[in-house]
Order: structure tokens, then C-alpha cells, then sequence
């Protein structure tokens, strides 16, 4: 079938561009350079802590002061932004630190755009790393069992956003797998005065144990139903459900869209 991104065989033929590294090079799309690069950080309250996770050597839970002269460090070496995870003194079932004027992420993004400017500060924006049972939405259980609750949980996420906007973030990256979300966000940012403020949504999320180790650096281990409700299930949501949830968040309001974790490379 032809396509007018492709054309038609024999008019077109991919292995043209194929032939050699230096060909594959000159119209290689994907580039890797430190200017694209995001440095994850994950931040805890307290001072002068460093916190290794034990899943991830290397990766530490730093307090803000902390965080500042880490971010600094990244930023000298030529990394333009950081990507925020918080981790709160305290958790419940409304997830109230995600939004709390001064709460934990709050608090590091008016720490760091005081004094690295130029940094650009991205925040995650969900539930799951301050609600006590570690999901990433309002949870109502009934006899039959445990429910996410989408819609419910959209205020909050929204909320979260316009919080993060509020102290300062350059961009909101929300990593939960609510429907409608960015929708939500877009339209709560726009209405509280930061119409300038970017969305780059976490789109595509698959059931992976990749989440262990991270869940672990952000203290968000679910408490019950292990598995990441509302993410893509390995063989069960196809490529057809992978590619409408990027493409969605995309016509609803997303500047970026990414997929976590990101499939293995040979
Ligand atoms: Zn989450």
C-alpha cells in the first residue's frame, strides 16, 4: 500500500538509505546529545541528605539543599534540565503532598529556579508517591475489590500541576495513566494564568518489573494490586492501543509524549 510518507515499491526503496554507516548517519533522525538530555532527581525532605536506592546504584534521594548542588553539578556538565520526584514526610489517601504550597517539590523548584535560572525544571506530576497505598489515583474498595477511580482522580492531578506551576516549574510531565488527564491539566494551567506552561505527558506505560528499582528511588510500592493499574498490559494492549495513547495526549493538549519504560534495545 502507498502512503505519501512512502511512496510505492519500486519507486521506493528504503534500503537505498541503508547502504553504508556513513549513509545511515547523514539521514539518521535520532541524534543523542547532551542538549536533550533530562537528569531524573528525586527529592526528600530534610538537609545534607544523600540517600542511596539500593535498586539503583548510583541514583540517590537528595534533600533540596542537596538537590541544588547536584542540579548545579548536571548543569555544569551541559545538562539542561532536571526531572522532579518527590518523595513527602507524609503520606495519606487524598495525596495532599502532591499539592501542598510547600510541599516537597514545591519547595525544590523555587529552591532551584532561584538560584539556577536557567535550569529548566520539569516536575512528575502524580499521585502515587504521596498517596499512603502507593497508587497513582483515588482508590475505593468495595466488595468487588479495589478501584482506581479515574475522573476523581483528574482534579487532583490538575491540581498538582498548577501547584507545580505556581512554584516556578518550567514544564509538567505527568507519568499516571489516568484518561483524560492531560486534557484536565491543560485546561486547569490555562485557567490559573500559565497558558505558557508545557505538558510533556508520559504516555505509553507498560507492566514491566523495570518499575521495581524506580519504585523504589520514589517510595511508591503499591500496598496492594502489584500490578501498575491502568498500564498497558505486555500482549494485551497491542500496538494499536500503544499508538492511540500517545497520539491522544498529543491532540489534547501534550507538547512531548514518552513511553516508559522505554522497550529494550538488542
Ligand atoms: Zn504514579
Amino acid at each position: 500500500m502507498s502512503s505519501p510518507l512512502t511512496g510505492q515499491f519500486p519507486t521506493y526503496r528504503p534500503r537505498r538509505l541503508r547502504q553504508s554507516p556513513a549513509l545511515r548517519r547523514l539521514v539518521a533522525e535520532t541524534r543523542l546529545s547532551i542538549e536533550q538530555l533530562v537528569l531524573p532527581l528525586f527529592v526528600r525532605p530534610g538537609r545534607k541528605v544523600r540517600r542511596p536506592v539500593h535498586a539503583m546504584p548510583g541514583v540517590l534521594q537528595f534533600s533540596p539543599d542537596e538537590l541544588l548542588r547536584e542540579a548545579s553539578q548536571a548543569q555544569e556538565l551541559g545538562v539542561p534540565a532536571v526531572l522532579l520526584f518527590g518523595i513527602p514526610d507524609r503520606k495519606d489517601e487524598k495525596a495532599s503532598g502532591a499539592y501542598a504550597r510547600r510541599g516537597i517539590v514545591q519547595q525544590a523548584v523555587r529552591s532551584l529556579k532561584k538560584e539556577l535560572p536557567d535550569l529548566i525544571v520539569i516536575t512528575d506530576v502524580c499521585l502515587c508517591e504521596y498517596m499512603s497505598h502507593g497508587h497513582c489515583g483515588i482508590v475505593r474498595r468495595n466488595k468487588s475489590g479495589v478501584h482506581i477511580l479515574n475522573d476523581p482522580t483528574l482534579k487532583l492531578l490538575a491540581r498538582a500541576a498548577v501547584s507545580h506551576a505556581d512554584a516556578g516549574a518550567d514544564v509538567v510531565a505527568p507519568s499516571d495513566m489516568m484518561d483524560g488527564r492531560v486534557r484536565a491539566i491543560r485546561a486547569a494551567l490555562d485557567q490559573n494564568g500559565f497558558a505558557e506552561t508545557p505538558i510533556i505527558s508520559y504516555a505509553a506505560k507498560f507492566v514491566s518489573a523495570l518499575y521495581g528499582p524506580f519504585r523504589e528511588a520514589a517510595e511508591s510500592a503499591p500496598q496492594f494490586n502489584h500490578a501498575v493499574l491502568g498500564a498497558l498490559g505486555v500482549g494485551g494492549g497491542g500496538i494499536t492501543e500503544l499508538l492511540r495513547c500517545p497520539v491522544s495526549t498529543l491532540f489534547t493538549g501534550s507538547k512531548r509524549s514518552s513511553v516508559i519504560p522505554p522497550p529494550p534495545t538488542p
